[in-house]
């Protein structure tokens, strides 16, 4: 069984290093107590070195939210791979559905997909369709296409070192998230289009995660019935109390 993985996307928030240390602080310490959830913050760039442990801790991971995937060069604003690998960055999230209606395209994603691997780090890569109908006459074909393309540069032999979000962009932000049954459904889709890029070993051994709407009331319904690996959680991981309560309820999931 893969641990499950809690992923906190911080987004541009909390507004300064103060209440950053203090989240930071908290979750670490109860990360101490879960069994086999990983509990990994994603922190705006600027305080990903003064939250990252000295030390390895346990169940406790520092992730980026974005990356450029060029070695070096003029960039100006941009951070490359090696950059948040060589501060101890773990894993990096790629082709959020923010960062894609910034511009980002499959293509890009999948080029930053690559240099993240090849850094050494963990890519969590975002992909989800931006609406749905009751027949699936569109969306499950648009995310077919957008996994597919979120690859492309993807040597096969990486899809080890992948985790995969699946965020119904409708859902993110949105007062309910998908009901469990559904995320279930989606989350075998996702894993069978993976499976047909990669291979059917690497399906089954990837983690799929799901985000959107997730909060400390609804998580071990998601990950129970909606069979998912983990979660990408937005606003309800800068709200420690309710993070803390999160980690532990998805924890206790047998
Ligand atoms: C997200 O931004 O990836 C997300 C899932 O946000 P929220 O949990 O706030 O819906």
């Amino acid at each position: 069984m893969n641990k499950k993985l809690i992923v906190g996307n911080w987004k541009m928030n909390p507004g300064t290093l103060n209440e950053a240390r203090k989240i930071a602080r908290n979750v670490r310490r109860a990360a101490l107590t879960l069994v086999h959830t990983e509990a990994i913050i994603c922190p705006p760039s600027v305080f990903l070195v003064p939250l990252i442990p000295r030390k390895k801790a346990r169940h406790f991971s520092i992730g980026a939210q974005s990356v450029y995937f060029a070695e070096s060069g003029a960039y100006t604003g941009l951070i490359s791979t090696a950059m948040l690998h060589d501060v101890g960055v773990e894993y990096v999230i790629v082709g959020h559905s923010e960062e894609r209606q910034r511009g980002d395209t499959d293509e890009m994603v999948s080029k930053k997909v690559r240099a993240v691997i090849e850094a050494g780090m963990t890519p969590i890569v975002c992909v989800g369709e931006s609406s749905r109908d009751d027949v699936g006459a569109t969306h499950f074909g648009a995310l077919r296409e957008q996994i597919r393309n979120s690859f492309e540069n993807v040597p096969k032999k990486a899809a080890g070192n992948i985790v995969l979000a699946y965020e119904p962009v409708w859902a993110i932000g949105a007062k309910d998230s998908m009901v469990p049954e559904q995320i279930y459904e989606m989350s075998l889709f996702v894993k069978k289009v993976f499976s047909d890029v990669f291979s059917q070993e690497s399906a089954v051994k990837i983690s799929v995660l799901y985000g959107g709407a997730v909060n400390s009331r609804n998580a071990a319904d998601i990950v129970s019935i909606g069979k998912v690996d983990g979660l990408l959680v937005g606003r309800e991981s800068l709200n420690t109390v309710s993070f803390v309560e999160l980690l532990k309820a998805v924890d206790a999931v047998k």
